[in-house]
Protein backbone atom coordinates (compact mmCIF):
# COMPACT_ATOMS: atom_id res chain seq x y z
CA UNK A 1 0.00 0.00 0.00
CA UNK A 2 1.36 3.56 -0.79
CA UNK A 3 1.45 5.83 1.86
CA UNK A 4 1.73 9.88 1.52
CA UNK A 5 3.41 10.45 4.97
CA UNK A 6 4.69 8.22 8.08
CA UNK A 7 2.63 10.21 10.16
CA UNK A 8 0.19 12.81 9.73
CA UNK A 9 -0.72 15.34 12.80
CA UNK A 10 -4.08 17.12 13.04
CA UNK A 11 -3.95 20.37 14.42
CA UNK A 12 -0.43 22.42 15.24
CA UNK A 13 -1.07 22.87 19.15
CA UNK A 14 0.65 22.48 22.01
CA UNK A 15 0.14 18.16 21.66
CA UNK A 16 0.43 18.70 17.63
CA UNK A 17 3.62 20.74 17.69
CA UNK A 18 5.34 18.81 20.06
CA UNK A 19 4.42 15.49 18.59
CA UNK A 20 5.28 16.59 14.82
CA UNK A 21 8.57 17.54 16.05
CA UNK A 22 9.29 14.66 17.85
CA UNK A 23 8.56 12.48 14.92
CA UNK A 24 10.08 14.46 12.23
CA UNK A 25 13.33 14.67 14.55
CA UNK A 26 13.56 10.82 14.68
CA UNK A 27 13.25 11.12 10.84
CA UNK A 28 9.96 10.14 9.84
CA UNK A 29 8.38 12.16 7.27
CA UNK A 30 5.44 14.11 8.80
CA UNK A 31 2.26 16.37 7.48
CA UNK A 32 0.67 19.04 10.25
CA UNK A 33 -2.73 19.66 9.05
CA UNK A 34 -3.32 22.90 10.69
CA UNK A 35 -6.94 24.21 10.12
CA UNK A 36 -6.08 27.98 11.33
CA UNK A 37 -3.59 30.81 9.40
CA UNK A 38 0.56 30.32 10.21
CA UNK A 39 0.23 33.77 11.88
CA UNK A 40 -2.03 36.22 13.08
CA UNK A 41 -2.87 38.16 10.01
CA UNK A 42 -3.89 41.57 12.00
CA UNK A 43 -1.37 44.14 12.24
CA UNK A 44 -2.31 45.09 16.22
CA UNK A 45 -0.78 42.02 17.97
CA UNK A 46 -1.79 44.27 21.11
CA UNK A 47 -4.75 45.55 20.15
CA UNK A 48 -7.41 44.57 22.80
CA UNK A 49 -10.90 45.01 20.51
CA UNK A 50 -8.71 42.70 17.95
CA UNK A 51 -7.84 39.93 20.41
CA UNK A 52 -10.48 40.20 23.31
CA UNK A 53 -13.53 41.97 21.53
CA UNK A 54 -13.13 40.68 18.23
CA UNK A 55 -10.81 37.18 18.64
CA UNK A 56 -9.06 37.66 15.98
CA UNK A 57 -6.92 34.89 16.39
CA UNK A 58 -8.94 32.72 18.26
CA UNK A 59 -11.24 30.06 16.72
CA UNK A 60 -13.86 31.26 13.72
CA UNK A 61 -16.00 28.28 14.59
CA UNK A 62 -19.41 29.35 15.88
CA UNK A 63 -19.79 26.32 19.21
CA UNK A 64 -23.37 25.62 20.63
CA UNK A 65 -22.61 26.11 24.18
CA UNK A 66 -25.54 25.20 26.58
CA UNK A 67 -28.16 26.38 23.70
CA UNK A 68 -26.66 29.33 23.07
CA UNK A 69 -23.69 29.72 19.73
CA UNK A 70 -20.60 31.06 21.10
CA UNK A 71 -17.25 31.79 19.50
CA UNK A 72 -14.72 30.33 21.97
CA UNK A 73 -11.27 31.43 23.46
CA UNK A 74 -9.57 29.18 21.85
CA UNK A 75 -6.80 29.29 19.70
CA UNK A 76 -7.04 29.24 15.91
CA UNK A 77 -3.43 29.85 13.96
CA UNK A 78 -0.73 27.58 14.27
CA UNK A 79 0.39 26.99 17.51
CA UNK A 80 -3.23 26.69 18.78
CA UNK A 81 -3.36 27.95 22.62
CA UNK A 82 0.55 28.04 22.57
CA UNK A 83 -0.13 31.24 20.25
CA UNK A 84 -2.20 33.14 22.86
CA UNK A 85 -1.65 31.68 26.14
CA UNK A 86 0.29 32.45 29.00
CA UNK A 87 3.34 30.52 28.96
CA UNK A 88 3.01 29.32 32.30
CA UNK A 89 4.26 25.67 31.71
CA UNK A 90 3.61 24.18 35.26
CA UNK A 91 4.70 20.38 36.44
CA UNK A 92 1.50 18.81 38.01
CA UNK A 93 1.91 16.60 41.51
CA UNK A 94 2.63 12.75 41.60
CA UNK A 95 -0.77 12.53 43.10
CA UNK A 96 -2.64 14.00 40.54
CA UNK A 97 -1.86 10.75 38.51
CA UNK A 98 -4.28 8.85 41.19
CA UNK A 99 -7.21 11.11 41.54
CA UNK A 100 -8.89 7.89 43.12
CA UNK A 101 -6.98 8.92 46.21
CA UNK A 102 -8.76 11.96 46.65
CA UNK A 103 -11.70 11.56 45.21
CA UNK A 104 -13.19 8.16 45.92
CA UNK A 105 -16.56 7.39 44.70
CA UNK A 106 -16.71 11.05 43.61
CA UNK A 107 -15.62 9.30 40.41
CA UNK A 108 -15.37 6.02 39.18
CA UNK A 109 -13.24 3.66 39.93
CA UNK A 110 -11.42 2.69 36.57
CA UNK A 111 -10.15 6.46 36.80
CA UNK A 112 -8.48 6.28 40.05
CA UNK A 113 -5.43 5.56 38.95
CA UNK A 114 -4.10 6.73 35.81
CA UNK A 115 -2.82 4.43 32.96
CA UNK A 116 0.86 5.85 33.45
CA UNK A 117 2.75 7.73 36.52
CA UNK A 118 4.39 10.90 37.15
CA UNK A 119 7.64 8.81 36.67
CA UNK A 120 6.80 7.87 33.27
CA UNK A 121 6.39 11.38 31.87
CA UNK A 122 9.38 12.98 34.23
CA UNK A 123 12.13 12.61 31.19
CA UNK A 124 9.33 14.10 28.53
CA UNK A 125 8.77 16.89 30.99
CA UNK A 126 12.32 17.47 31.14
CA UNK A 127 12.41 17.67 27.33
CA UNK A 128 9.34 20.26 27.18
CA UNK A 129 11.06 22.68 29.15
CA UNK A 130 13.78 22.44 27.29
CA UNK A 131 12.29 22.64 24.07
CA UNK A 132 10.33 26.13 25.31
CA UNK A 133 13.15 27.16 27.36
CA UNK A 134 11.41 27.95 30.98
CA UNK A 135 12.21 29.85 32.80
CA UNK A 136 11.68 29.68 36.69
CA UNK A 137 13.77 29.78 39.76
CA UNK A 138 15.40 26.08 40.90
CA UNK A 139 15.69 27.48 44.70
CA UNK A 140 11.72 28.36 45.09
CA UNK A 141 9.63 25.68 47.21
CA UNK A 142 6.87 23.85 44.77
CA UNK A 143 5.35 22.51 47.81
CA UNK A 144 3.45 18.92 46.34
CA UNK A 145 4.34 20.01 42.79
CA UNK A 146 7.10 18.12 40.41
CA UNK A 147 10.21 20.05 39.83
CA UNK A 148 12.77 19.43 37.28
CA UNK A 149 15.82 18.15 38.91
CA UNK A 150 18.57 19.30 37.25
CA UNK A 151 16.97 23.13 37.08
CA UNK A 152 15.14 25.25 34.30
CA UNK A 153 17.15 25.84 31.03
CA UNK A 154 15.79 29.79 31.06
CA UNK A 155 16.47 33.20 33.32
CA UNK A 156 13.10 34.43 34.85
CA UNK A 157 11.88 37.72 34.68
CA UNK A 158 13.04 40.10 37.77
CA UNK A 159 9.97 40.28 39.90
CA UNK A 160 7.31 43.39 39.16
CA UNK A 161 8.08 45.62 43.08
CA UNK A 162 4.14 44.18 43.53
CA UNK A 163 4.83 40.77 43.09
CA UNK A 164 7.97 40.73 45.34
CA UNK A 165 5.25 42.37 48.02
CA UNK A 166 3.23 39.47 47.41
CA UNK A 167 5.89 36.93 47.95
CA UNK A 168 8.17 38.53 51.15
CA UNK A 169 4.49 39.64 52.82
CA UNK A 170 3.14 36.17 52.63
CA UNK A 171 6.39 34.08 52.84
CA UNK A 172 6.72 36.02 55.83
CA UNK A 173 3.00 34.27 57.22
CA UNK A 174 4.33 30.64 56.43
CA UNK A 175 2.91 30.39 52.45
CA UNK A 176 5.66 28.80 50.20
CA UNK A 177 4.86 31.12 46.88
CA UNK A 178 6.99 30.43 43.98
CA UNK A 179 7.97 32.29 40.78
CA UNK A 180 5.84 30.48 37.58
CA UNK A 181 7.81 28.52 35.44
CA UNK A 182 7.09 30.41 31.70
CA UNK A 183 8.41 29.63 28.58
CA UNK A 184 9.30 33.40 28.07
CA UNK A 185 12.20 35.06 26.70
CA UNK A 186 13.57 37.14 29.15
CA UNK A 187 15.80 38.74 26.80
CA UNK A 188 13.31 39.47 24.12
CA UNK A 189 9.83 40.26 26.55
CA UNK A 190 8.63 43.63 26.46
CA UNK A 191 7.21 43.13 29.65
CA UNK A 192 3.49 44.17 28.32
CA UNK A 193 0.52 44.44 30.45
CA UNK A 194 -1.36 42.44 28.03
CA UNK A 195 0.44 39.18 27.42
CA UNK A 196 -1.81 35.73 27.90
CA UNK A 197 -4.31 36.34 25.50
CA UNK A 198 -2.12 38.25 22.71
CA UNK A 199 0.30 37.36 20.30
CA UNK A 200 3.18 38.27 21.32
CA UNK A 201 4.60 40.56 19.42
CA UNK A 202 8.66 39.46 19.45
CA UNK A 203 8.05 36.20 19.99
CA UNK A 204 9.73 36.02 23.48
CA UNK A 205 6.88 33.84 24.72
CA UNK A 206 7.49 30.55 22.73
CA UNK A 207 5.17 28.36 20.96
CA UNK A 208 3.94 25.02 19.62
CA UNK A 209 4.21 27.07 15.53
CA UNK A 210 7.95 27.97 17.08
CA UNK A 211 8.82 24.67 17.53
CA UNK A 212 7.34 23.12 14.12
CA UNK A 213 9.20 26.13 12.40
CA UNK A 214 12.45 25.16 13.69
CA UNK A 215 12.17 22.00 12.76
CA UNK A 216 11.59 22.61 9.49
CA UNK A 217 14.49 25.11 9.36
CA UNK A 218 16.87 22.24 10.34
CA UNK A 219 15.99 20.05 7.59
CA UNK A 220 13.92 17.71 9.44
CA UNK A 221 11.26 15.57 7.03
CA UNK A 222 8.59 18.04 7.96
CA UNK A 223 5.82 19.51 5.89
CA UNK A 224 3.46 22.12 7.94
CA UNK A 225 -0.25 22.99 5.61
CA UNK A 226 -2.05 25.94 7.34
CA UNK A 227 -6.16 26.45 6.63
CA UNK A 228 -6.91 23.08 5.69
CA UNK A 229 -9.28 21.44 7.72
CA UNK A 230 -9.59 17.70 8.24
CA UNK A 231 -13.26 17.48 8.02
CA UNK A 232 -13.16 13.31 9.48
CA UNK A 233 -11.32 10.21 9.55
CA UNK A 234 -12.12 7.88 6.85
CA UNK A 235 -12.28 4.08 6.73
CA UNK A 236 -11.55 2.55 3.51
CA UNK A 237 -13.46 -0.46 1.75
CA UNK A 238 -12.37 -3.68 3.27
CA UNK A 239 -10.76 -2.70 6.07
CA UNK A 240 -7.46 -1.60 3.99
CA UNK A 241 -6.54 1.28 6.59
CA UNK A 242 -7.77 5.00 7.17
CA UNK A 243 -7.06 8.22 5.60
CA UNK A 244 -8.07 11.90 6.55
CA UNK A 245 -10.53 13.76 4.48
CA UNK A 246 -9.34 17.28 4.19
CA UNK A 247 -10.61 20.44 3.32
CA UNK A 248 -8.76 22.97 1.53
CA UNK A 249 -10.00 26.52 2.86
CA UNK A 250 -8.48 28.75 0.65
CA UNK A 251 -9.56 26.70 -2.37
CA UNK A 252 -12.76 24.99 -1.10
CA UNK A 253 -11.15 21.52 -3.23
CA UNK A 254 -11.04 18.40 -0.83
CA UNK A 255 -8.82 15.55 -0.88
CA UNK A 256 -7.52 12.88 1.15
CA UNK A 257 -4.11 12.25 2.59
CA UNK A 258 -3.19 8.35 3.49
CA UNK A 259 -0.47 8.09 6.80
CA UNK A 260 0.84 5.10 8.80
CA UNK A 261 -0.03 6.82 11.79
CA UNK A 262 -2.18 9.65 12.59
CA UNK A 263 -1.83 12.02 15.36
CA UNK A 264 -5.05 13.98 16.29
CA UNK A 265 -4.45 16.81 18.58
CA UNK A 266 -7.36 19.45 17.43
CA UNK A 267 -8.53 20.36 21.19
CA UNK A 268 -10.28 18.24 23.21
CA UNK A 269 -13.83 20.04 21.86
CA UNK A 270 -12.15 19.61 17.99
CA UNK A 271 -10.69 16.43 18.06
CA UNK A 272 -14.07 15.09 20.06
CA UNK A 273 -15.86 16.62 16.92
CA UNK A 274 -13.56 15.17 14.39
CA UNK A 275 -14.64 11.72 15.47
CA UNK A 276 -17.95 11.95 16.26
CA UNK A 277 -18.13 13.32 12.21
CA UNK A 278 -16.06 10.47 11.37
CA UNK A 279 -18.92 7.97 12.64
CA UNK A 280 -17.14 6.50 15.28
CA UNK A 281 -19.72 5.12 17.59
CA UNK A 282 -17.88 4.68 20.89
CA UNK A 283 -20.47 5.84 24.40
CA UNK A 284 -17.39 7.87 25.66
CA UNK A 285 -15.99 9.55 22.70
CA UNK A 286 -16.81 13.63 23.28
CA UNK A 287 -18.08 12.62 27.25
CA UNK A 288 -16.40 14.21 30.44
CA UNK A 289 -15.43 17.51 29.14
CA UNK A 290 -13.56 19.63 31.47
CA UNK A 291 -12.52 22.96 31.80
CA UNK A 292 -11.29 23.67 35.55
CA UNK A 293 -13.32 26.05 37.34
CA UNK A 294 -11.53 29.61 38.61
CA UNK A 295 -12.23 31.63 41.60
CA UNK A 296 -11.19 35.25 40.42
CA UNK A 297 -9.97 38.00 42.77
CA UNK A 298 -9.06 41.12 41.97
CA UNK A 299 -6.93 42.63 45.09
CA UNK A 300 -7.03 46.86 45.05
CA UNK A 301 -4.08 48.46 46.39
CA UNK A 302 -4.37 52.19 48.08
CA UNK A 303 -1.83 53.22 45.67
CA UNK A 304 -1.47 53.18 41.65
CA UNK A 305 0.43 49.71 41.23
CA UNK A 306 1.31 49.68 37.74
CA UNK A 307 0.32 46.20 37.60
CA UNK A 308 -2.33 47.49 34.57
CA UNK A 309 0.72 48.14 32.39
CA UNK A 310 3.82 45.58 33.28
CA UNK A 311 3.97 42.25 33.44
CA UNK A 312 2.62 40.47 36.02
CA UNK A 313 1.68 36.87 35.66
CA UNK A 314 4.85 35.67 38.03
CA UNK A 315 3.68 34.28 40.92
CA UNK A 316 2.28 30.97 41.85
CA UNK A 317 1.15 29.44 45.39
CA UNK A 318 0.58 25.46 45.62
CA UNK A 319 -0.31 25.70 49.63
CA UNK A 320 -4.20 25.16 48.85
CA UNK A 321 -3.60 22.28 46.23
CA UNK A 322 -4.71 19.66 48.20
CA UNK A 323 -6.96 21.77 50.30
CA UNK A 324 -7.19 24.72 52.81
CA UNK A 325 -7.41 23.98 57.00
CA UNK A 326 -10.51 24.64 57.18
CA UNK A 327 -11.88 22.59 53.81
CA UNK A 328 -9.73 19.66 53.42
CA UNK A 329 -10.58 18.40 49.54
CA UNK A 330 -8.25 18.64 46.53
CA UNK A 331 -8.36 21.96 44.36
CA UNK A 332 -5.25 23.16 42.53
CA UNK A 333 -2.99 25.89 42.07
CA UNK A 334 -3.38 29.67 42.96
CA UNK A 335 -1.94 32.32 40.52
CA UNK A 336 -1.62 35.31 39.18
CA UNK A 337 -3.39 36.74 36.60
CA UNK A 338 -3.08 40.22 34.19
CA UNK A 339 -5.31 42.75 34.60
CA UNK A 340 -7.55 42.74 32.28
CA UNK A 341 -7.75 45.45 29.66
CA UNK A 342 -10.08 48.52 29.28
CA UNK A 343 -12.42 46.50 26.94
CA UNK A 344 -13.02 43.34 29.09
CA UNK A 345 -13.09 45.47 32.34
CA UNK A 346 -16.35 46.82 30.82
CA UNK A 347 -17.37 43.56 29.65
CA UNK A 348 -16.91 42.09 33.15
CA UNK A 349 -18.19 45.32 35.30
CA UNK A 350 -20.54 47.48 32.62
CA UNK A 351 -22.64 48.61 35.99
CA UNK A 352 -19.34 50.84 36.59
CA UNK A 353 -18.89 54.49 34.96
CA UNK A 354 -15.49 53.87 32.90
CA UNK A 355 -13.30 56.18 35.34
CA UNK A 356 -13.88 54.47 38.28
CA UNK A 357 -13.00 51.01 36.03
CA UNK A 358 -9.70 53.34 34.96
CA UNK A 359 -9.07 54.21 38.67
CA UNK A 360 -9.27 50.14 39.78
CA UNK A 361 -7.46 48.94 36.90
CA UNK A 362 -5.00 51.08 37.97
CA UNK A 363 -4.75 49.61 41.57
CA UNK A 364 -5.32 46.23 41.25
CA UNK A 365 -3.87 42.91 40.96
CA UNK A 366 -5.80 39.95 40.57
CA UNK A 367 -5.53 36.10 41.02
CA UNK A 368 -6.76 32.83 39.91
CA UNK A 369 -7.60 30.19 41.96
CA UNK A 370 -7.84 26.99 40.16
CA UNK A 371 -10.02 24.19 40.80
CA UNK A 372 -9.84 20.56 39.75
CA UNK A 373 -13.21 19.94 38.15
CA UNK A 374 -14.64 16.35 38.36
CA UNK A 375 -14.97 14.37 35.15
CA UNK A 376 -18.86 13.79 34.27
CA UNK A 377 -19.68 11.98 31.21
CA UNK A 378 -22.71 14.51 31.16
CA UNK A 379 -20.65 17.44 30.69
CA UNK A 380 -19.91 16.38 26.78
CA UNK A 381 -19.06 17.59 23.20
CA UNK A 382 -21.77 15.99 20.84
CA UNK A 383 -22.37 17.09 17.03
CA UNK A 384 -24.95 20.03 16.48
CA UNK A 385 -27.40 19.49 13.71
CA UNK A 386 -25.01 21.11 10.90
CA UNK A 387 -22.24 19.56 12.07
CA UNK A 388 -20.61 21.63 14.31
CA UNK A 389 -19.75 21.52 17.94
CA UNK A 390 -22.45 20.96 20.53
CA UNK A 391 -21.05 21.90 24.39
CA UNK A 392 -23.57 20.74 27.44
CA UNK A 393 -21.71 21.65 30.52
CA UNK A 394 -22.55 22.24 34.26
CA UNK A 395 -20.49 22.05 37.39
CA UNK A 396 -20.74 20.07 39.66
CA UNK A 397 -22.21 20.92 43.56
CA UNK A 398 -19.19 19.75 44.70
CA UNK A 399 -16.78 21.82 41.58
CA UNK A 400 -18.74 24.97 43.28
CA UNK A 401 -18.37 24.14 46.88
CA UNK A 402 -14.47 23.87 46.72
CA UNK A 403 -14.34 26.85 44.81
CA UNK A 404 -16.54 28.95 47.42
CA UNK A 405 -14.06 27.81 50.48
CA UNK A 406 -10.66 28.64 48.10
CA UNK A 407 -12.31 32.48 47.28
CA UNK A 408 -11.16 33.59 50.87
CA UNK A 409 -7.93 31.51 51.08
CA UNK A 410 -7.24 33.42 47.92
CA UNK A 411 -8.22 36.98 49.33
CA UNK A 412 -6.34 36.43 52.44
CA UNK A 413 -2.82 35.99 49.77
CA UNK A 414 -3.97 39.65 48.66
CA UNK A 415 -4.62 41.03 51.54
CA UNK A 416 -1.02 40.36 53.30
CA UNK A 417 0.18 41.95 50.37
CA UNK A 418 -1.42 45.08 51.33
CA UNK A 419 -4.97 45.09 48.88
CA UNK A 420 -7.56 47.26 51.33
CA UNK A 421 -10.47 45.49 49.09
CA UNK A 422 -10.67 42.44 47.69
CA UNK A 423 -13.67 41.83 44.52
CA UNK A 424 -14.32 37.93 43.95
CA UNK A 425 -16.40 37.21 41.15
CA UNK A 426 -18.77 34.19 41.13
CA UNK A 427 -18.75 34.65 37.05
CA UNK A 428 -18.34 31.27 35.18
CA UNK A 429 -17.15 31.61 31.49
CA UNK A 430 -17.89 28.95 29.34
CA UNK A 431 -16.62 30.82 26.47
CA UNK A 432 -12.67 30.98 28.23
CA UNK A 433 -11.83 27.11 27.41
CA UNK A 434 -8.65 27.47 27.51
CA UNK A 435 -8.10 24.26 29.90
CA UNK A 436 -10.68 22.25 27.70
CA UNK A 437 -9.70 18.46 28.35
CA UNK A 438 -11.01 14.90 29.12
CA UNK A 439 -13.16 14.06 25.93
CA UNK A 440 -11.07 11.48 25.03
CA UNK A 441 -9.21 9.93 27.67
CA UNK A 442 -7.12 7.33 28.09
CA UNK A 443 -7.21 4.17 30.17
CA UNK A 444 -6.71 0.29 30.91
CA UNK A 445 -10.26 -0.73 29.56
CA UNK A 446 -11.60 0.02 26.35
CA UNK A 447 -15.00 -0.38 28.57
CA UNK A 448 -14.09 3.27 30.24
CA UNK A 449 -11.58 4.60 28.13
CA UNK A 450 -11.21 5.88 24.64
CA UNK A 451 -7.57 5.41 24.22
CA UNK A 452 -5.32 3.08 25.78
CA UNK A 453 -2.22 4.05 28.14
CA UNK A 454 -0.04 4.94 25.08
CA UNK A 455 -3.27 7.55 23.81
CA UNK A 456 -3.90 4.43 20.68
CA UNK A 457 -7.54 4.47 19.87
CA UNK A 458 -8.94 1.43 20.70
CA UNK A 459 -11.23 0.64 17.93
CA UNK A 460 -7.87 1.94 15.28
CA UNK A 461 -4.34 0.95 16.05
CA UNK A 462 -3.42 3.44 13.61
CA UNK A 463 -4.78 6.89 15.43
CA UNK A 464 -2.69 7.98 18.34
CA UNK A 465 -4.33 11.63 19.89
CA UNK A 466 -1.97 13.34 21.69
CA UNK A 467 -4.14 16.69 22.79
CA UNK A 468 -5.60 17.56 25.59
CA UNK A 469 -8.48 15.28 25.60
CA UNK A 470 -6.85 12.27 26.76
CA UNK A 471 -6.15 13.32 30.10
CA UNK A 472 -8.87 11.33 32.71
CA UNK A 473 -9.04 14.03 35.19
CA UNK A 474 -8.23 17.89 34.44
CA UNK A 475 -5.49 18.35 37.01
CA UNK A 476 -4.74 21.54 39.36
CA UNK A 477 -2.42 23.19 36.92
CA UNK A 478 -2.90 24.71 33.26
CA UNK A 479 -2.40 20.94 30.96
CA UNK A 480 -0.07 22.99 28.89
CA UNK A 481 3.12 21.01 29.88
CA UNK A 482 1.71 18.00 30.53
CA UNK A 483 0.06 17.91 27.14
CA UNK A 484 3.33 18.81 25.50
CA UNK A 485 5.12 15.73 27.47
CA UNK A 486 2.89 13.21 26.70
CA UNK A 487 3.01 14.48 23.25
CA UNK A 488 6.94 13.55 23.52
CA UNK A 489 6.10 10.46 25.38
CA UNK A 490 3.68 9.14 22.48
CA UNK A 491 5.42 10.28 19.31
CA UNK A 492 8.61 8.50 20.60
CA UNK A 493 6.51 4.84 21.09
CA UNK A 494 4.34 6.01 17.54
CA UNK A 495 8.30 6.74 15.84
CA UNK A 496 10.15 3.24 17.49
CA UNK A 497 7.59 1.11 16.13
CA UNK A 498 7.43 2.59 12.65
C1 LIG B 1 -5.56 32.62 26.47
C2 LIG B 1 -5.00 31.30 26.93
C3 LIG B 1 -4.12 31.27 28.01
C4 LIG B 1 -3.60 30.03 28.44
N1 LIG B 1 -2.62 30.02 29.40
C5 LIG B 1 -2.07 28.82 29.77
C6 LIG B 1 -1.00 28.78 30.69
O1 LIG B 1 -0.48 29.80 31.13
N2 LIG B 1 -0.54 27.56 31.07
C7 LIG B 1 -1.06 26.39 30.55
O2 LIG B 1 -0.60 25.29 30.94
N3 LIG B 1 -2.04 26.42 29.65
C8 LIG B 1 -2.55 27.60 29.23
N4 LIG B 1 -3.52 27.63 28.28
C9 LIG B 1 -4.02 26.34 27.77
C10 LIG B 1 -3.09 25.70 26.75
O3 LIG B 1 -2.73 26.62 25.76
C11 LIG B 1 -3.83 24.51 26.19
O4 LIG B 1 -4.05 23.59 27.25
C12 LIG B 1 -3.08 23.79 25.09
O5 LIG B 1 -2.68 24.64 24.05
C13 LIG B 1 -3.99 22.69 24.54
O6 LIG B 1 -3.25 21.93 23.64
P1 LIG B 1 -3.97 21.01 22.59
O7 LIG B 1 -2.91 20.33 21.81
O8 LIG B 1 -4.99 20.22 23.31
O9 LIG B 1 -4.81 22.00 21.63
P2 LIG B 1 -4.46 23.39 20.97
O10 LIG B 1 -3.15 23.91 21.45
O11 LIG B 1 -5.63 24.27 21.15
O12 LIG B 1 -4.30 23.03 19.43
C14 LIG B 1 -5.36 22.60 18.63
C15 LIG B 1 -5.05 23.02 17.19
O13 LIG B 1 -5.84 22.26 16.30
C16 LIG B 1 -6.33 23.10 15.27
N5 LIG B 1 -7.54 22.44 14.74
C17 LIG B 1 -8.76 22.35 15.34
N6 LIG B 1 -9.60 21.62 14.58
C18 LIG B 1 -8.89 21.23 13.47
C19 LIG B 1 -9.21 20.45 12.33
N7 LIG B 1 -10.42 19.90 12.16
N8 LIG B 1 -8.26 20.29 11.36
C20 LIG B 1 -7.01 20.82 11.52
N9 LIG B 1 -6.67 21.56 12.61
C21 LIG B 1 -7.58 21.76 13.58
C22 LIG B 1 -6.58 24.41 15.96
O14 LIG B 1 -6.62 25.48 15.05
C23 LIG B 1 -5.36 24.48 16.90
O15 LIG B 1 -4.24 25.06 16.27
C24 LIG B 1 -4.02 28.83 27.80
C25 LIG B 1 -4.89 28.87 26.70
C26 LIG B 1 -5.39 30.10 26.26
C27 LIG B 1 -6.31 30.12 25.08
S1 LIG C 1 5.03 40.31 27.96
FE1 LIG C 1 6.79 39.42 26.84
S2 LIG C 1 6.10 37.35 26.35
FE2 LIG C 1 4.25 38.51 26.88
S3 LIG C 1 3.44 39.33 24.94
FE3 LIG C 1 4.83 40.90 25.78
S4 LIG C 1 6.84 40.46 24.83
FE4 LIG C 1 5.57 38.63 24.58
Amino acid sequence: MLFDFDVIVVGGGAGGGAFAYACARAGKSVLVLERGDDRYAGSASQDEQAMMIDKGPYDDRKVDVNGSPRRLYMGGILGGGTSLYGGALIRPSDQDFQPGRYYGRRIPRAIWEWPISYADLEPHFTEAERLYGIAGCEEDDFGPLGRPARGFPGEPLPLHPLNQRLVASNRAKGLRPFRLPLAIDAARCLRCGACAGYVCPTGARRSSAQLLESAVARGYPLQIRTRVEVERLVREPGGRGTLVAVLDRVTGLRTCFRARRYALAAGAIGSALLLLRSGLSHPMIGRNYMFHLATIVAGVFPQATTADSSFIKQVGFADYYFGTKKHRHKMGLVQSLSVPGPLTAAKFAPFLPAAVRQFLRERMLPLAGLVEDLPDPANRVTLGPEGGAKLTHRYSRYDLARRKHLTPAVTRILKRAGAVYCVARKYTSHEHVAHQCGTLRFGREPASAVLDGDCRMYSDPSVFVVDGSFLPTSLGVGPGLTIMANALRVASKAAAEL
